[in-house]
C-alpha cells in the first residue's frame, strides 16, 4: 500500500490523514468543503509544530508529512490511484450510503474502502457496493495522532485477506488494532456511551453536580478526563446519536438516551464545538486551557 484517500478533512480525516502522511504514505485528502480543508491543514500544520518544538519529530519529518498531503474538493480525482480509501465524513447514514457506492464506480477493483464510522453498521455500508468483502470499519479515535488504538470493525462479509492487511497496515502507524465484529457501537462506544449516558443520568437525578461527577471518576477511577468533559470533547450530538443507534439496534432500554442530553442537544448545547456544553468554552482560552491537559 502506497496512496492513501481520505474523505472528510474535519475532526477525525485530518487526523488520519497526518497519522499515514507521517508514516511516509501519500495521502489525498478530499473534502466537499475547500475551508474544511483549509482549516484541516492548518490544523496538521499547528499539530505538526507543537510536536517539533516538543521535541518529539525533527523539523524534516515535518516537512516531508506536510508534502505528503495534496487536496481535493473532487471526490473522483481525489481517489483515483488509491490503494486504501478511508472516509471519515460526516457521521450521516444517507451521506455515507452516497460515498460508498459513488466508491464502488470510481475506484479500482482491488482498492479497499474502509469507514471510521462511530456507530454506523459497516455491513450495511458495504452492501451498498458490489465489493462488501472489500470493505471494513477502521474507528480511529480522538486525537487521532496520540491515541494508539484503531478498533477494525469486520462486516458481516468483510473478508480475512481485508482483514489483515488492515490490522498490519495499523501497525505500521505505529497504532495497536483490535479486531471485533460488527454489532451496535461496536466495542468500544457499547462501553464507554452508557458510562457517559449513566453520568449525566446521575446529574438528571441531582446526586451530584458536573465537577464532582467528573472529580469522582477523574480521582476514584483513574479516568484522564471525567465523563462529563468527555462528552463535551465527543459533541453531545454524537453521543446522542451513538446511543440511538444502540438503542434502535438492540431494542433494550438500557441505551435509552438521558432526557437531559436529549433536551441539551435540542437546545444547541454540543460541547467545545458549540461553546458550551456540561462545562462554558465560551472563551476560546478556556477551552485552550482544557484541551492543554490533554495534549
Ligand atoms: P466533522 O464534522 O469534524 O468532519 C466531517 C467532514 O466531512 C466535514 O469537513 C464535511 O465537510 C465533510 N463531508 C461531509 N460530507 C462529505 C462528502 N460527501 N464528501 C466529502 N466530505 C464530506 O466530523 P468528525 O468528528 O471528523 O467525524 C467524522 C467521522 O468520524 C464520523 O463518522 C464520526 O462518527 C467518526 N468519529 C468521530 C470521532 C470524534 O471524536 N469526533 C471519533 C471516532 C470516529
Amino acid at each position: 500500500m502506497k496512496n492513501i484517500a481520505v474523505i472528510g478533512a474535519g475532526t477525525m480525516g485530518n487526523g488520519i490523514a497526518h497519522v499515514f502522511a507521517q508514516s511516509g504514505f501519500k495521502v489525498n485528502l478530499i473534502d466537499i468543503s475547500q475551508d474544511s480543508l483549509d482549516r484541516g491543514m492548518s490544523t496538521i500544520g499547528k499539530n505538526l509544530d507543537r510536536m517539533v518544538s516538543k521535541g518529539v519529530i525533527e523539523e524534516d519529518v515535518k516537512n516531508s508529512t506536510l508534502g505528503n498531503i495534496t487536496t481535493f474538493t473532487d471526490l473522483k480525482n481525489g481517489v483515483q490511484n488509491a490503494d486504501l480509501v478511508v472516509e471519515a465524513a460526516t457521521e450521516n447514514l444517507k451521506i455515507k450510503l452516497q460515498i460508498f457506492k459513488d466508491l464502488d464506480e470510481i475506484c479500482a477493483a482491488n482498492t479497499i474502502l474502509a469507514s471510521n464510522t462511530s456507530s454506523i453498521s459497516i455491513t450495511q455500508i458495504a452492501a451498498a457496493t458490489q465489493r462488501p468483502y472489500k470493505v471494513i470499519g477502521m474507528h480511529f479515535m480522538n486525537p487521532v495522532p496520540i491515541m494508539k488504538l484503531v478498533e477494525i470493525i469486520r462486516g458481516y462479509s468483510t473478508s480475512n485477506e481485508v482483514t489483515q492487511t488492515i490490522m498490519e497496515l495499523s501497525r505500521q502507524l505505529g497504532k495497536t488494532p483490535t479486531e471485533v465484529n460488527d454489532y451496535p457501537g461496536f466495542v468500544a462506544n457499547r462501553i464507554l456511551m452508557p458510562m457517559i449516558n449513566e453520568a449525566i443520568e446521575t446529574l438528571y437525578n441531582q446526586v451530584a453536580g458536573v465537577k464532582e461527577i467528573d472529580t469522582v471518576m477523574k480521582l476514584g477511577m483513574a479516568h484522564p478526563m471525567g465523563p462529563l468533559q468527555l462528552a463535551d470533547f465527543i459533541g453531545l450530538d454524537i453521543c446522542l446519536s451513538i446511543l440511538n443507534v444502540m438503542y434502535d439496534g438492540f431494542k433494550n432500554p438500557k441505551y435509552a438516551p438521558c432526557p437531559l442530553l436529549v433536551n441539551m442537544v435540542m437546545a444547541g448545547k454540543l460541547g467545545v464545538k458549540s461553546g458550551e456544553g456540561f462545562y462554558d468554552y465560551s472563551e476560546s482560552r478556556k477551552a485552550e486551557k482544557v484541551a492543554s491537559q490533554f495534549s
